[in-house]
């Protein structure tokens, strides 16, 4: 099994008993990964963007975690696309390839708050496939308010930055991705959890269909969320999209409840996907998009 999805937290600035104060630390994270089977995790920076409040790990961190554990620690790295010049001609190459020579696998979690069609993230995108890099992003709805990439109902913004970078691949997460499983999403709830059944396949199903560079990564809550608010549809979509979905979990804390694993185990005990859909989805996808040994 691989985690698309982790972090370790080198540096908590938010207020003594606030949410997020039981962050997890290399040790911690190597023992959440163990008990729940993930032989190999992503572990991803947090807070090189400005718009993330009060954490902070580097590429640096990750990549001295990465020396310690090189069988399971995959490292990201991450560059803020304001960088440099703040333009969309900033040369990212010098950082890029210093990253990719340290045994860097993506580049991520992108959080900046800027629309995700914003000139300087399409020269970002482009510069990272030439490295390799697929981009997994956080999307969320608008611009101010919090971190993400933003785009509008129906992911326009996602889709021209497909478009135009063709050789990018790019790995979705958080609420407004997920959001857009459902043809009909609820406007206040573009950046939440939206339940109930799916009526209709949403915009998402549409994109992951017609771009070969698009990736679902179904950690957190959201992605969670998406797969089980209609069980039964959820089965079908992890069948249906079993090429373009990836497990993860989103463990940033310890307090943090995460039953990926569980409703993973009962997918496949109870056979609602077949044994090659689950395989994919669990591992062979993140290999083969990461290019990591098998
Ligand atoms: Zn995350």
């Amino acid at each position: 099994m691989i985690d698309i999805h982790t972090h370790v937290i080198r540096l908590w600035g938010g207020r003594p008993g606030g949410r997020g104060m039981e962050v997890v630390t290399e040790k911690e994270i190597l023992k959440a990964m163990d008990s729940r089977g993930a032989e190999r995790f992503v572990v991803l920076p947090a807070g090189v963007s400005p718009e993330v409040p009060c954490f902070y790990t580097g590429p640096e961190d990750i990549l001295k975690f990465y020396k310690k554990h090189p069988d399971r620690v995959i490292p990201f790295c991450d560059v803020d696309p304001r960088s440099g010049t703040n333009s969309p001609d900033s040369d990212f190459s010098w950082i890029l390839g210093y990253y990719k020579d340290a045994g860097c696998k993506g580049l991520g979690e992108m959080t900046a708050n800027l629309y995700f069609d914003d000139p300087r993230c399409l020269n970002l995108y482009r510069q990272a496939a030439k490295f390799g890099f697929p981009i997994l992003f956080h999307l969320y709805d608008r611009l101010g308010g919090s971190y993400g990439l933003a785009d509008d109902k129906g992911l326009p913004r996602l889709e021209r930055a497909m478009k135009e970078c063709p050789d990018t691949i790019f790995i979705g997460h958080a609420m407004t991705f997920w959001a857009e499983i459902s043809a009909d999403v609820p406007e206040e709830e573009r950046a939440g959890y939206p339940d109930g059944k799916v009526k209709a396949p949403g915009r998402l199903q549409k994109l992951l269909a017609k771009y070969p560079n698009l990736y679902g990564d179904l950690s957190a809550g959201s992605g969670l969320n998406a797969i089980t608010r209609d069980k039964e549809y959820g089965y079908k979509f992890l069948e249906e999209f079993q090429d373009k979905l990836m497990f993860g979990t989103d463990i940033s804390s310890n307090k943090k409840i995460i039953p990926h694993v569980e409703y993973f185990k009962e997918v496949k005990e109870g056979k609602k996907i077949s044994m090659k859909a689950y395989e994919k989805i669990m591992q062979k996808n993140a290999i083969r998009v990461l290019k990591l040994k098998g």
